[in-house]
C-alpha cells in the first residue's frame, strides 16, 4: 500500500494541463490565468494628488505662514489646464492631475482660505503626490501564470485595462455514483435504497474548484453497465467514480474500468478514511475511483480530486496545506494508515487555533463531517498525543 504523499505525487504527475480559452475579465473570478498580462495603461496614468488640498510650488513657501493666490481648480476627471506661476496655487482634490508647475500638495487642514487667497500654515515639500506609474507602468507584467484569480487580481487587471484574458479551460469532470442501493435525491426509492450523498457533494466540490461537473447519474453494481459508463466517460477531462472500488464481490468498478482499458496507477492507499482509492488512465483521461462512504469520498476529494482539478487548470496540483493547531483533547496512538480525524476548530484570543477531535469518526457520518471545521492529520505510527500538543490540521473552510 502506498502512502498518501506518494499517491498525491502519482496523481500530480499523471495529469497534464488542458487547453486555454479567452474570457472577459468579468467572467474570470476563480479561473486560472494562462498568460502573463501586461498593463495597457500606467497607474496612476498621470501624477496626481493623494489628498484634498492645494497644489503649490514648495519654493514659494520658504517659511510658514506664507500666502498664495488660488487661480483655479483640479478635480478628478477635470484637470486644471493652465500653468501655475510663482505665488499661485490651485485647489486640488484626491485623484486630480497635479497642475503643471506644482510639486507639492498642502492638505486643506493646513491652509486658511479667504476669498482667493490662502495662507499656508504647514508644508512638507513633495508630499501628498502620487507620481505617474507609481503602481505600474504601461507594459509592466501585472500577474504571472498560473494563478487562480481572486477579487484583488481582477481589480489589478481592470486598473491595467485588460478587459479580456487567457485562462485555462474549465475541466469537465464526469461523476459516476455506483451502487444497487443508491438513488438520486428526490427519486422514488424502496426501503432498501439510500440517497446519493456523493453525487451532489462531488459535483459541488468540482464546481467550487473551477471545474464543470458532468453528473452521469447512478450506475448499478453491474459489470456491463459500469463498463459502458467507463467507455462513455472517456471524453471527459477527468472521470470520478464513487463506491464499488474495494474488494467485495459487488465492487466491480476496477473490473469494468479494466474492461474499458484502464491503465491503473494505484488501487489502495494507507489512509483512513478511504483505503480503497483508485487512480489510473482510460486512454489519456485520468480516472479517480473514490470510496463509497461519503466521508471517505469527500476526504479523498480534498486530498486528491482538488489537486487533480488544479493540475488540469495549469496549477502545480499541490496537496492542500496543513497548519499547526493545539490539540483540544488527547488522541490515541495511530496505526499503519495516515488518519484524517474530523475536528472542530476554535480560535483563541491570541489568534492561535485549537483543534478538538469530534466523537464520531465513522466514515459514513455526514453530519459529523458537515459540522467539522478541520481534519487533524495523524501520520502513520504517530504516538499518542496529549491535549495541548501541536498537531497538523487541514482546515476545511473554503475547501470542502
Ligand atoms: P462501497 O464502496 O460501494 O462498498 O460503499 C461503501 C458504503 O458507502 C456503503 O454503505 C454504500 O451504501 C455507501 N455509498 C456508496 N455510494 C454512496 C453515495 N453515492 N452516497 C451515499 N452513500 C454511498
Ligand atoms: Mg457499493
Amino acid at each position: 500500500m502506498i502512502s498518501v504523499a506518494q499517491a498525491q505525487s502519482l496523481v500530480r504527475d499523471g495529469i497534464t494541463p488542458i487547453g486555454t480559452e479567452t474570457v472577459s475579465l468579468s467572467d474570470s473570478l476563480n479561473r486560472v490565468l494562462a498568460e502573463n498580462p501586461d498593463a495597457r495603461i500606467a497607474h496612476p496614468a498621470h501624477t496626481v494628488s493623494a489628498m484634498d488640498g492645494y497644489a503649490v510650488r514648495a519654493e514659494n513657501i520658504p517659511t510658514v505662514p506664507g500666502t498664495l493666490s488660488v487661480i483655479g481648480e483640479s478635480a478628478a476627471g477635470h484637470p486644471f489646464e493652465g500653468k501655475m506661476e510663482d505665488g499661485q496655487a490651485v485647489r486640488i482634490f484626491t485623484g486630480a492631475h497635479l497642475p503643471s508647475g506644482a510639486d507639492t500638495v498642502v492638505i486643506q487642514e493646513d491652509v486658511d482660505r479667504d476669498g482667493d487667497t490662502i495662507t499656508v500654515k504647514e508644508i512638507e515639500p513633495g508630499r501628498h503626490i502620487r507620481p505617474k506609474a507609481q503602481d505600474f507602468n504601461i507594459g509592466d507584467t501585472l500577474l504571472i501564470s498560473p494563478l487562480r484569480l481572486s477579487a484583488r487580481h481582477i481589480g489589478l487587471l481592470a486598473a491595467g485595462d485588460r478587459p479580456w484574458l487567457q485562462v485555462y479551460r474549465r475541466p469537465r469532470v464526469a461523476i459516476v455514483s455506483t451502487g444497487d442501493e443508491i438513488v438520486l435525491p428526490g427519486e422514488p426509492r424502496s426501503s432498501s435504497q439510500i440517497v446519493s450523498a456523493n453525487g451532489p457533494a462531488l459535483s459541488s466540490f468540482v464546481k467550487a474548484r473551477g471545474g464543470v461537473p458532468v453528473h452521469l447519474g447512478v450506475v448499478k453494481d453491474d459489470e456491463d453497465a459500469l463498463t459502458a459508463i467507463a467507455e462513455a466517460a472517456k471524453s471527459a477531462d477527468l472521470i470520478v467514480t464513487s463506491g464499488g472500488v474495494s474488494v467485495g464481490d459487488r465492487d466491480l468498478v476496477r473490473k469494468a474500468f479494466d474492461n474499458a482499458g484502464l491503465d491503473v496507477g494505484f488501487h489502495k492507499i494507507a489512509m483512513r478514511p478511504g483505503k480503497p482509492l483508485m487512480f489510473g488512465h482510460l486512454d489519456d483521461t485520468p480516472m479517480l475511483g473514490l470510496p463509497g462512504n461519503p466521508v471517505s469520498a469527500l476526504v479523498c476529494a480534498l486530498l486528491f480530486l482538488g489537486p487533480a482539478i488544479d493540475r488540469l487548470q495549469g496549477l502545480p496540483g499541490d496537496a492542500p496545506i496543513t497548519r499547526l493547531a493545539t490539540l483540544g483533547a488527547d488522541v490515541n496512538a495511530n496505526g499503519g494508515r495516515e488518519d484524517y480525524m474530523r475536528a472542530v476548530l476554535s480560535h483563541d484570543e491570541d489568534g492561535s487555533l485549537t483543534a478538538t477531535p469530534i466523537f464520531a469518526q465513522d466514515s459514513s457520518m455526514m453530519g459529523a463531517l458537515a459540522n467539522s471545521d478541520a481534519l487533524i492529520v495523524r501520520p502513520i505510527g504517530a504516538p499518542a498525543s496529549k491535549l495541548g500538543e501541536a498537531v497538523p490540521v487541514l482546515p476545511l473552510d473554503g475547501l470542502l
